[in-house]
Parts: C-alpha cells; structure tokens; sequence
C-alpha cells in the first residue's frame, strides 16, 4: 500500500464521505489494526479545517477477553462519562467517520449471551446518539481497510502479505481511487448517476414490489406511503452533502413495518457479533419473521432476529443491478459494506426517517404510524441473484417490471 493511495483514500473518506467542514470536530472509529488509515485521515481532516480530531480506538480482541472475564453486571453497566462524551460529540455538531475492519471468527467459541448482553446495554446507552447520526443530523460515513485476518478470509490461497494488497486494491478500486485519477471528480459524476436512478423510482411511488427467483424467493414488500428512494450522497439536516457509505451503488427506501409476506433466500452469508450465519432463509408474515433457518450459525441469526421487537421486521430494502462492479470483481468480501453493492439486499431491524417525506422531523410515534420500524439493530443481508425478477406496482394497480435477470430495466 503507497502513500499516494492512501493520501487519496482518506482525503475520499474526509472531503466526500463525511465532508468535513472548517472549525468542525471529527470523531473517527477505528480498529488498532487500521491505524495507518486512522492517522492519515487525521491529517486529512485537519487540512480540510477540523477543529479537533478524536480517534476512538477499539481492539476486537481486547473486546473479547472483556465478553470472556468481565462479570455480568461490568458487562452490562456503561460508564456515565463515556455516554457523556458522545452528548459532548452531539452538542459539539461532530461529523463521524468509521473504519470498518471486521476480524472474522474473532468471537467464536464466546457465549453468544454475553456479547448480545453487552451489545444491548452500549445500543441502549448511546441510542441518543445513533438517533442523532441516522436522521443526519451530522454528516457520517463508514469505509474499510483489510486486516490480515479479513484478508486472508477473502483470499485464503495467497501468503498473508500478499492477500492484504489484494484486499487493499480490491477495496480501493471499489471506492474508486486508483494511482492516476482524480477521485473526489469521480465520486461526483458516481453521486450524479444514482441521483438519477432515486428520481425515477421516486417518480412510480409503487405501493409494493415483488420479488422473485428461482433460489426461492418469493416476497412482496409493501412501502410506506410518500417513501423516498435514496443513495449516494445525502444532505444533513444543516444542509451539508456527505456521503453515508463508501464505496455505494444501492439506491433504497422504506418497506411498511407490517408489509412483508412470503419467503426470502439469503444470497450471500451475513456477519453478526463476529459470526458468519450461511445459507438461511426467513419467511415473513404481515412484516414478521414467523420463520427462519441456517445451514451455519443459527443460534446468532437466532440472536439477530430476537435482540428487540424491530429485529424481526425490515428497516431497508434496497436495489441494485447484478451487473454492478463489486458484484463484477467476483470477489466476496465477507462485509456488508462491499457485498451489500453487490447485489439486492434488505435490512433487518431500524429504518432511515430519510426514506420517508419530513420523517427526519418526525417524533417516534409520528414514524410508527407511517410504518417506520424501530429497533436497535440495522443488519443488511443479501439476496440478490442473476435470475431476479422484480415487479412494482403502483397504487392503482398498474404493474411495472423494474428487474429482469438481476438487472435494471427501467
Ligand atoms: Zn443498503
Ligand atoms: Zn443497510
């Protein structure tokens, strides 16, 4: 990995992933295993004029000998100045950006109850401060950056060494920095182009879609009336753009927390609390998951579906062409981030008040009677397949075909 790379990958993440502004704090998440990208996007940050930059750092394993040795009331108990310091991020206007760097199978062989235990008391703690960052009312954006472990997930083959640079440049290409382009002119061509495809999904304002193929799924999702297809760029509430993820190729909305039936097939496997749940299927009734199974990791699909009462209902359904170029690159990245701009996905658990016309203003109970479902979970899982058909229909009944064989034709 060159310095020039990684000079253009962090002034991405800073300049149109959380668009830092001049005299802003910037807040950045990241692993001890990505402190190069950590520290560039520091510099990165304060160039573009940030008033203060925070890494919070975060080890998985130190956080798993903390699920292994802490009692349960330590597990569970969050300290008052670490909720004080995200209120201080909030009052403060901070921008966020996140490095994602998943060590797969970190917290295999953990008892499942202690992590979903821990897990729930920190979403709990710092609710107000997700609620914050998911309405926008920040700028906010996740990207990535291989760890050996990840690497040599997605390219066991290969010496380690050597599958981090393959990771590297596949992740690179996917967020569209290579040596000799100018990324940041790329990007806004890219925000553009999916701009373009909201407004014409946007226009048909369908009242359901179905979805069908022949891996098994068969499903209609119902969206809430005056939805808002969205991807790419996104403005926060003080009217600043940024980009939420990058690399991006989805353009999604909110599906009616009580308008899902019939039978979805996962596509690809799907991480949760460091496990990967594979081949598993969920069948939905009146938005409900009343049915589900897995070839591998039941018992953490288990855990997902059961963590809250919006865990079991859909928060996002999200489209985009089999023919896309992370789908295109053949490579499964075992993350959300890249495989779910691979193919069409949903999303277990909270929606986006940004899917819905004025939701950002709404109160919860406002949002409820839309049919915005809540939880504290957000977990996105592929379905999408080459053999896709889709199917919108529209209030008054008119049938519109929007997929065909995996991709767009509309
Ligand atoms: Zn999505
Ligand atoms: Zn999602």
């Amino acid at each position: 990995m060159n310095q020039t790379l990684l000079e253009k990958y962090a002034k991405v993440a800073v300049v149109i992933g959380a668009n830092v502004q001049k005299n802003q704090r910037l807040i950045v998440n990241s692993s001890t295993e990505t402190k190069e990208l950590a520290r560039e996007i520091a510099k990165q940050g304060y160039l573009a004029g940030a008033k203060s930059v925070d890494i919070l750092w975060n080890d998985a394993y130190v956080s798993r000998y903390g699920y292994e040795y802490m009692s349960d009331e330590e597990l569970t108990s969050i300290p008052e100045w670490i909720i004080n310091r995200y209120q201080f991020y909030v009052n403060e206007g901070a921008c966020l950006i996140s490095i994602a760097s998943p060590i797969t199978g970190v917290n295999e062989g953990v008892n499942p109850q202690a992590i979903q235990k821990s897990s729930v008391a920190v979403s709990k703690a710092i609710a107000f401060f997700r609620n914050h960052t998911m309405a926008n009312h920040t700028q906010w954006c996740v990207i990535a950056a291989p760890n050996p472990i990840w690497a040599s997930k997605v390219f066991p083959h290969v010496p380690v060494d050597q599958a981090v640079e393959l990771l590297w440049d596949a992740i690179l290409k996917a967020s569209r920095v290579t040596e000799n382009n100018d990324p940041v002119a790329e990007w806004n061509q890219h925000n553009a182009t999916l701009a373009s495809h909201n407004k014409i999904l946007n226009d048909y304002q369908f009242e359901s879609l179905h979805f069908k193929n022949s891996v098994g799924t068969d499903v209609v999702v119902s969206l809430v009336k005056n939805h808002i297809w969205a991807g790419g760029c996104e403005h926060s509430s003080k009217g600043v753009l940024f980009n939420p993820n990058i690399p991006t190729e989805e353009t999604f909305t909110m599906p009616h927390k009580f308008g899902v039936n019939g039978k979805v097939v996962a596509t690809k496997p799907l991480e949760y609390q460091g496990n990967l749940i594979e081949d598993f299927y969920l069948i939905f009734k009146d938005g409900k998951v009343v049915e589900y199974g897995a070839k591998k990791n039941q018992d953490t699909l288990k855990n997902l579906l059961t963590a809250d009462e919006g865990s079991s209902r859909l928060g996002e359904i999200a489209l985009l062409s089999h023919d896309s170029p992370i789908s295109n690159s053949g490579i499964l990245f075992l993350n959300t981030l890249f495989d779910e701009n691979a193919s069409c996905h949903m999303a277990l658990g909270r929606a986006y008040p940004i899917n819905v016309q004025g939701g950002v203003n709404m109160s919860p109970e406002e949002l409820e009677k839309v049919g915005y479902n809540q939880s504290m979970v957000h977990s996105d899982f592929m379905f999408g397949s080459a053999c896709m058909q889709m199917v919108g229909y529209t209030f008054d009944g008119t049938e519109v075909v929007v997929f065909k064989d995996g991709n767009f034709v509309i």
